[in-house]
């Protein structure tokens, strides 16, 4: 019996969150004493993988397989289940992730655990934590059957370096067609995305207009940060939808989340609850956010920000 990871890259190259279920896959596998397999689709820096204890690494190469479907990724991750004999499968939370960890749990007949944020309480029966209520509440969880399919919660698990010794194989698998093709993908731009980012930069209303931003992208650019937004801020076009985040917008669940100009309406506090640090500069003192705030700043953001960018500059 063995733990199976699916490493999730991009442009080729694995993501941070590869790295965060490898080191969760890592801890399972010692438990159960059991075998880690790490398997990716056309990556070429796989082999990064053995940092973080794998014991075998099975790169699936083909030019059908270039870009993300559920069905035609599962089917091969099926196959490698089959053949490895695995009882756990270890996605990320990702959004193809989440389709996968669905597809996934259809045609293996298995059950499907999203949104884990520690190791398995115990594993027989194996019961593992999970968040939900958009991260209001935990709820404890007994998964039954010989297959677990567990997607981690981002940023939930530390990142840990453990030497494996895994070998890169190539593996013998039938394909299956998709009913769709995804012809051609163009990203809006290539700064680090919410999901990745250890540090998201936020801003709202309190800012006054667009034309305001280039605080926050600056401020965004000195500290490696993605930026995000509140949702009136995107519906009245100050920023673009993917920079929504919230209850109705992205979730955030990064090291640390700065939030500028930002009141604290639930719908807002309901997306960014997972992060671990939350610091809010607002010019009220009453404003809800303080209250979810882990440090924060009375003042101007137009005083304080360029204030910051300076420091911060200046420390580099
Ligand atoms: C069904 C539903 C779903 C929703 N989903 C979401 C969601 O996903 N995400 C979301 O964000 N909202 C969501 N909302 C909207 C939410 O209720 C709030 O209206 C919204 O979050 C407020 O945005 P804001 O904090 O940018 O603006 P405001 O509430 O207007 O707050 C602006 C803040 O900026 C501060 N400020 C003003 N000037 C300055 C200054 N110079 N320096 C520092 N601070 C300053 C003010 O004190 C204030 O606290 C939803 C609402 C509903 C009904």
């Amino acid at each position: 019996m063995s733990v199976l990871v699916y490493s999730e890259s991009e442009n080729g190259k694995l993501k941070k969150s590869s790295f965060e279920t490898a080191s969760y896959g890592k801890a399972l596998s010692q438990e159960l004493g059991s075998k880690l397999i790490c398997v990716s689709f056309n990556c070429s820096d796989i082999e990064l993988l053995n940092k973080y204890g794998a014991d075998k690494i099975v790169n699936v190469e083909s030019s059908n397989l270039k870009d993300f479907t559920a069905k035609t990724y599962s089917h091969v991750l099926s196959q490698v289940i089959e053949k490895e004999n695995i009882s756990v499968v270890i996605l990320s939370s990702s959004a193809d992730a989440k389709y996968l960890g669905a597809y996934l749990a259809g045609i293996t007949d298995s059950s499907y655990i999203s949104n884990v944020v520690a190791l398995p309480e115990s594993l027989n029966p194996f019961i593992v934590r999970r968040s939900c209520f958009t991260n209001k509440a935990f709820s404890t969880t007994e998964i039954n059957g010989n297959l677990k399919i567990i997607s981690i919660s981002s940023n939930s698990y530390e990142i840990n370096e453990n030497n494996g010794d895994g070998v890169i194989e190539n593996i013998d698998y039938n394909e299956v067609s998709s009913t769709f093709k995804v012809s051609n993908v163009e990203k809006q731009s290539a700064k680090v995305t919410i999901a990745d980012a250890d540090i998201v930069v936020s801003a709202g209303r309190g800012l006054k207009g667009p034309e305001h931003w280039h605080m926050i992208e600056e401020l965004a650019e000195v500290l490696g940060a993605a930026t995000a937004c509140s949702k009136p801020v995107s519906d009245m076009g100050w920023r673009p939808h993917s920079e929504h985040v919230g209850q109705t917008g992205k979730p955030v669940a990064s090291n640390l989340y700065i939030a500028i100009g930002i009141s604290g309406a639930i719908q807002h506090l309901a997306g960014i609850n997972s992060s671990k640090v939350k610091v809010v500069i607002n010019s009220d003192p009453e404003a809800p956010f303080f209250k979810a705030a882990d440090y924060g700043v009375v003042g101007d953001a137009f005083d304080i920000i360029p204030e910051l960018i300076n420091k911060l500059k200046a420390r580099k």
